[in-house]
């Protein structure tokens, strides 16, 4: 549905922050993203305080065409229940496709089985396999290295691509999968780990400040916008790290803020080191 509110084709972000003790502290806020393609709207990873960020910034669950988990944890998935409630209000509005990985509904599914039966489909996300809503299509390109199953998104509109790298470990060959005119991508750490470093007795599952500049040279894309951000980043402050990035690949890298709002017509006529905000 075509909201007043919202440029052609835009990314809200309900929230910058990622990764448990951002999520604990709420630092940043953790609602994920919200787009709105042509008139379609779609939310992304609706992590703790989604409904309190979407609701916040007017933009209305019922209106969601859309919502898409790219995997269970709790800073992707923890609002997506009452997330699908506001989106079909309760059912009464009965409407919409949730696409998940097989496990998010699996032992100890992160969405409950009532909730499944207030929208039209369920989906399944699978490795390689596209899908549609309404005239958008995504794909689910490559399996990532994570704890749990998870997929990173390239979305197809009329008039642009761009990629969305969630949660992994760096692997060679992860950047050729998501080619596209923007690249938004999660990134926890500040620094490189490695495998064998572990956390809390978790593994280390995250890309690092290295390893997006590592893809960002492979892939070259228009405009690169960083989110999901851990605490190290945070320290950091992201908009300084981004301008690094964009400084050593010649690529503009932005940081994501709490409420961001970025219109992909941005992306039409960007130069190469133009300020874009
Ligand atoms: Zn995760």
């Amino acid at each position: 549905m075509k909201d007043e509110n919202l440029p052609n084709e835009s990314i809200t972000f309900l929230g910058a922050g990622g990764a448990r003790f951002m999520m604990y502290n709420q630092f940043l806020a953790t609602g994920g993203f919200w787009l709105n393609l042509d008139g379609t709207q779609i939310l992304v990873d609706p992590g703790p305080g989604s409904i309190v960020q979407s609701t916040k910034r007017k933009l209305k669950a019922e209106n969601l065409s859309a919502i898409i988990l790219s995997h269970r944890h709790l800073d992707h998935s923890a609002d997506v229940n009452i997330m699908v409630e506001a989106m079909t209000q309760g059912g009464f509005n009965r409407h919409g496709k949730l696409f998940v990985p097989a496990d998010a509904l699996e032992t100890d599914p992160v969405v409950f089985p009532y909730v499944r039966k207030l929208v039209d489909s369920v989906e399944i996300m699978e490795e390689g396999k596209s899908y549609s809503i309404g005239d958008i299509s995504f794909t689910t390109p490559v399996r990532h290295i994570h704890p749990v199953e998870t997929y990173g998104l390239v979305f197809s509109t009329a008039e642009h691509t761009f990629s969305h790298i969630t949660d992994t470990r760096y692997f060679d060959g992860l950047a050729k999968y998501y080619r596209g005119e923007l690249l938004l991508i999660n990134v926890v750490f500040l620094e490189r780990h490695f495998p064998a470093d572990f956390n809390y007795g978790l593994p280390m599952d995250h890309l690092s400040i290295p390893d997006v500049e590592h893809i960002i040279r492979e892939l070259n894309p228009r405009v690169v916008i960083l989110t999901h951000f851990g605490m190290s980043v945070w320290r950091a402050k992201p908009w300084l790290v981004a301008e690094r990035l964009s400084q050593q690949t010649g690529v503009r890298v932005l940081a994501s803020q709490d409420g961001m709002k970025f219109d992909l017509a941005k992306l039409d006529n960007v130069q190469v080191g133009e300020e874009v905000n």
